[in-house]
C-alpha cells in the first residue's frame, strides 16, 4: 500500500461535499409515533442511531447476506417482501423449510446458497441477546460462521450494531486502485488498513465513508467508463492523470 498520507481525510472532503450525508444502512419503515425516522426508501440521513430495534439489526444482517453479489434493488424489494409475508425473524427464518425461504429470496439471486446463510445467520444472532442490543457479537464470531465472510462481517457490525469496523467492498477497491493507493493484489485487512489507521475508529466516519464509496461508484467512477469531468475528487486521481497525459495503457 503506497503512502496515501492526509490524502484521505481530503478524499472524504471532497465526496461529503459532492454527494451529502447518506442515510445507511436503509431500514424499512420505521417511525416513531406517527413521524417517519426514514425516508420511503429507508434511508435516515445524520441518523446514526438506527438500528436501534431487533427489528432493524436483523433487517441490516439479512440485507447484508443478499446484497452479496447483487444489486441493492433487488435486496429492498426482496426485505420487503419478506417483511410483507412475516419472514423477517430470526425465529421465522429457522423455522422455514429451505426451499420455501429459497423461493421468497430468489429475486435476490443464489437463493439456494443465500438462504441456507440467512438460516446460519438468524441462529447466531438469536444468541446471547445480540439483537436484543445487550451485546455485540465479536468479528471472530461471525467470520467462523459459513456463509459470512469479512465485507459481510464488517457490514453487521458496522451497520447493524454501530461498530468501527471499515466496509471494503468492489467499489472501495475500484476507488482506491483508481486514485493510485492500491498495487491491486492487497488482501481485505490491507485495505481495512488504510482506513482504520488514519482515520478516527468513529461508527458515524466509516458509515458515512463507505456509503459515500459506493455513491461515487455509482455517479462518477464507474466499472467500465468512469465519469471524469466533473469528479469531485480528480485531481487525487492517478487514472485521470495518466488518461490527460495520454501515459495510460487502454
Ligand atoms: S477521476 Fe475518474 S477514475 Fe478517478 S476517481 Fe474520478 S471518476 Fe474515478
Amino acid at each position: 500500500v503506497k503512502n496515501i498520507g492526509k490524502k484521505i481525510g481530503l478524499l472524504y472532503d471532497r465526496l461529503w461535499d459532492a454527494y451529502g450525508p447518506q442515510g445507511w444502512w436503509p431500514v424499512t419503515g420505521r417511525r416513531t409515533g406517527s413521524r417517519a425516522v426514514c425516508d420511503a426508501d429507508g434511508y435516515h440521513v445524520k441518523n446514526y442511531v438506527l438500528p436501534a430495534t431487533p427489528a432493524g439489526r436483523f433487517e441490516v444482517a439479512v440485507g447484508a447476506v443478499l446484497t452479496q453479489n447483487t444489486a441493492w434493488t433487488n435486496v429492498r424489494s426482496v426485505i420487503g417482501f419478506l417483511k410483507k409475508e412475516k419472514y423477517l425473524h430470526p425465529q421465522k427464518i429457522l423455522a422455514a423449510d429451505l426451499s420455501v425461504l429459497g423461493g421468497l429470496i430468489r429475486s435476490s439471486g443464489y437463493y439456494n446458497e443465500k438462504a441456507k446463510k440467512l438460516k446460519q445467520v438468524a441462529a447466531l444472532l438469536s444468541k446471547e441477546k445480540w439483537l436484543q442490543g445487550k451485546a455485540v457479537p465479536s468479528r471472530e464470531k461471525l467470520l467462523a460462521t459459513w456463509g459470512i465472510g469479512e465485507e459481510t462481517a464488517d457490514s453487521i457490525l458496522l451497520y447493524a450494531f454501530h461498530r468501527p469496523f471499515f466496509v471494503v467492498d468492489a467499489y472501495t477497491r475500484r476507488l482506491l486502485g483508481r486514485l493510485g493507493w492500491l498495487g491491486g493484489r492487497e488482501p481485505y485487512h490491507e485495505i481495512q488498513a488504510i482506513f482504520h489507521r488514519r482515520l478516527p475508529g468513529e461508527a458515524a466516519l466509516f458509515n458515512e465513508f463507505h456509503a459515500l464509496i459506493v455513491e461515487h461508484a455509482k455517479q462518477h467512477c464507474l466499472k467500465n467508463k468512469p465519469l471524469c469531468g466533473g469528479c469531485p475528487v480528480r485531481s487525487l486521481c492517478r487514472r485521470f492523470r495518466e488518461d490527460r497525459s495520454g501515459k495510460r495503457e487502454q
